[in-house]
């Protein structure tokens, strides 16, 4: 199998595996930067992630045209993909979520930190961007470039950036790596957020959250986010028309 195909069966699987685990549903979208061409990314059509099948697969630049303008409708927020791969060349998939448990932590006071070490990858502390701040009254989507870069600048170089009352932007090495990230950000906001009402919450330390992203990200094949996306796969049927690759 060629590497463009993979990525598109892996990009599809995503899609399948974020709406099984409940961390997008009608909207959200992950993206996957093209393996030979790293000017460039994939992404689905403007569809619901459950829907998506390798037929819907775009390719973009990096300024989030489609490169075949004749093409379907994309995702009007391709413009969050397009200015993080812009930014950070490390980065080689992107999710984009309005998962609930994420959302009360983009409107308080309260920090979005890990409170479990399975969370580590979210980031020592998950930053805020509110559209508020450089754009004022907008639709409050990421839907052109101009507020994409800003976007960008504020992510700087985390893993997890929450977006003031919409949702979630969450980077990876590798698609297994975003995946893992997105659906453990909804996992620690609903441990944080039950561990509040117990009172004083005790976060991993800067040193634990370093240690333990480290070893997930050192995993061989079968562990760490290789052991996950198999488990995921296996969950969301997400290989249904894809077969399981090694
Ligand atoms: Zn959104």
């Amino acid at each position: 199998m060629d590497l463009l195909t993979a990525a598109i069966q892996d990009l599809v699987a995503a899609n399948h595996i974020l709406e099984q685990q409940r961390v997008v549903d009608t909207f959200g979208h992950i993206s996957v930067r093209h393996p030979t061409k790293p000017n460039r990314f994939l992404l689905s059509r403007a569809r619901a992630p459950d829907l998506v099948e390798s037929g819907d697969i775009l390719e973009f630049a990096l300024n989030g045209d489609p490169i075949d303008a004749s093409g379907p409708k994309p995702y009007l927020e391709r413009f969050i993909h397009a200015a993080l791969y812009a930014a950070r060349p490390d980065v080689n998939s992107i999710v984009h979520s309005h998962s609930r448990t994420v959302i009360p932590f983009s409107i308080s006071e309260v920090k979005l930190r890990p409170v479990a070490h399975i969370c580590a990858t979210i980031g020592e502390e998950v930053p805020v961007w509110d559209s508020h701040d450089n754009f004022g009254d907008t639709g409050m989507l990421i839907a052109n470039l101009d507020t994409g870069r800003d976007f960008a600048r504020l992510f700087g170089r985390a893993s997890s950036v929450l977006m003031r009352g919409h949702g979630s932007t969450v980077v990876g090495d590798s698609i297994k790596e975003a995946v893992f990230t997105a659906i453990h950000l909804e996992v620690n906001a609903e441990l944080q957020l039950k561990a509040l009402q117990l009172g004083a919450v005790k976060y991993l330390t800067r040193g634990e959250v370093e240690q333990v992203a480290a070893r997930f990200r050192a995993g061989k094949s079968g562990e760490g986010f290789d052991r996950a996306w198999e488990y995921w796969c296996r969950q969301a049927g997400a290989m249904r028309n894809t077969p399981l690759r090694g």
